[in-house]
């Protein structure tokens, strides 16, 4: 999995969203607006930041959950256009822990690429072809959302409850919004109250 922020706001985001802080409240003070806004749960403030991320390596499994994300947008690697003959593949941890199933899981990946090839030789269109193609296959996408929805998709995927692939992305997305904005994503992360820990405290219990 590769993961790079490569947008996010020009402007210091406590000045830019404290400025819409203190839109609302006539305050002549951004930065405390903010922290009175993000106290109150008077998030849409935070709308006004935009954070775009470039994606690579991850599987179409984990697109499927990310795309449940309504309020991100989108840019995806088709599998329309590209060939995926030589198509990579992840492979969960899990599978590769067990020999036995880690080598029939690499002859399966094998036979579906030998099939797509064959299909595409044999004059199938690449958008039909790929009906073949698992979850595993590996795919990309640039993705684009505002302060409020990244905290929110924290809050649920970097939650142990959220499977490891998308919890990984997670938890490396909060890494670099932190670094570009630690007013707005320091507090960020898992849902249950007052967690920010890697590792579900609950789960240990
Ligand atoms: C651990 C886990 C397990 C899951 N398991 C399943 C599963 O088994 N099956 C399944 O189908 N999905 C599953 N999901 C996906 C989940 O149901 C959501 O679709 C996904 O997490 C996106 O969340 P969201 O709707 O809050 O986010 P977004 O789409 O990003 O929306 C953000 C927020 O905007 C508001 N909003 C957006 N659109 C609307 C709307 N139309 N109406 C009202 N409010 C709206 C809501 O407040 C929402 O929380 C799972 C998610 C998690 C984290």
């Amino acid at each position: 999995m590769h993961v790079e922020m490569i947008s996010w706001p020009w402007m210091d985001e406590e000045a830019l969203c404290g400025t819409a802080a203190a839109m609302c409240t006539g305050s002549r003070e951004p930065g405390r607006s903010l922290e009175r806004a993000m106290e109150s749960g008077h998030e849409s403030v935070l709308e006004h930041a935009v954070y775009t991320y470039k994606v690579e390596g991850v599987s179409r499994a984990l697109l499927a959950q990310m795309t449940r994300h309504r309020l991100a947008s989108f840019s995806v690697k088709s599998q329309r256009y590209i060939d995926m003959g030589d198509m990579p593949v992840v492979v969960p941890g899990s599978i590769q822990d067990n020999p036995d199933l880690m080598d029939e899981y690499c002859d399966l990946m094998e036979d579906i690429k030998g099939f797509y090839r064959r299909a595409v030789e044999a004059g199938i269109p690449k958008e039909d072809a790929r009906y073949v193609t698992p979850q595993a296959a590996q795919t990309g996408f640039v993705v684009t959302m505002n302060a409020r929805e990244l905290r929110h998709f924290f809050r649920l995927r970097c939650c142990e409850r959220a499977q490891w692939e998308i919890r990984e992305l997670a938890w490396e997305m909060l890494r670099l919004a932190r670094a570009a904005s630690p007013a707005l994503f320091e507090d960020a992360g898992p849902g249950c109250e007052g967690c920010r820990e890697e590792r579900c405290p609950k789960k240990e219990e």
